[in-house]
């Protein structure tokens, strides 16, 4: 029924918390995920996930099916990005994250703790419908052009199969400005929050598509009730073969730690 929609904090007054592994996310928990854009080698993403480990990223992201503007730029290693993924979830002990574009390839990712749904597929209600069925974790990322209520109904189609477990990702929508590479829209986060009992964390790096703006986006997504983050780290961006612009190095992502763990304290809510 309408009224009752699953997503609604109406009908489910508390923060939801959602397990993923040993962590929860939601309610006084915070995560943050960091990691490449795209898995390129076993050199890059070993040594990428170890280094965010030990800054206190407390899950891997890792992108194997990649969602490219031209069919000529890397695609991604798709089943071999996610076994070297997953054997960076060995070595580091954190979960995992990444994005799956099609609903042929999920039983890719029966070893992946959350599955993401990128922007493009936001949308994509076959795909949406099918996690529905599963018992994964879903990180939904909001569309370039898609409205909040839309983000919402995106999530109740997971939820209407019976997968509760639906997290957020507002990553900046498509404007006028071309300043930054999108407009990080705060609003989304507060009113995510209000409406839904569903956690909602921020992609810094793909809203701005430019360094100097992740420290800053993420102090505003922390006092905005953000529940957590989700930043691109490279341990050679200027090599990287998908968003150089905007992924960290290990050492500033170090310091862009750093910076933000005290505003998570202050806000009340822990690693
Ligand atoms: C990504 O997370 O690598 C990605 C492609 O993000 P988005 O879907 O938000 O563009
Ligand atoms: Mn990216």
């Amino acid at each position: 029924m309408e009224s009752e929609k699953k997503h609604l904090r109406s009908v489910h007054p508390e923060d939801s918390v959602i397990k993923v592994e040993n962590r929860e996310i939601g309610g006084l928990n915070f995560q943050i995920i960091a990691g490449p854009c795209s898995i390129e080698n076993e050199e890059q993403i070993f040594e990428t996930a170890k280094a965010v480990k030990a800054s206190g990223a407390t899950m891997i992201r890792g992108g194997a099916f990649k969602p490219r503007t031209s069919p000529y730029a890397f695609q991604g290693l798709h089943e071999e990005g996610i076994r070297l993924l997953v054997e960076a979830k060995k070595i580091t002990g954190l979960p995992i994250v990444s994005e799956v574009m099609d609903i042929n390839h999920i039983p890719v990712f029966e070893n992946v703790d959350v599955i993401q749904v990128g922007a493009r597929n936001m949308q994509n209600f076959e795909l949406l419908k099918e996690l529905g069925h599963t018992k994964k974790p879903i990180l939904l990322k909001r569309g370039l052009a898609n409205t909040i209520e839309e983000l919402l109904m995106s999530a109740e189609y997971i939820m209407a199969g019976g997968n509760d477990k639906v997290i957020f990702c507002e990553r900046g929508i498509r404007t006028f400005e071309t300043m930054t590479r999108n407009t990080l829209d705060i609003s989304a986060v507060i009113l995510l929050k209000k409406i839904s009992h569903l956690p909602v964390i921020v992609d810094p790096s793909h809203a701005a598509g430019r360094k100097d703006l992740i420290e800053p986006l993420s102090l505003a997504a922390i006092v905005t009730g953000a529940d957590g983050l989700i930043v691109e780290v490279h341990n050679c961006p200027e090599k990287a073969l998908s968003d150089k612009d905007q992924q960290l190095t290990p050492k500033e992502f170090e310091e862009f730690m750093g910076k933000i763990n005290p505003q998570i304290e202050f806000i009340g809510k822990s690693i």
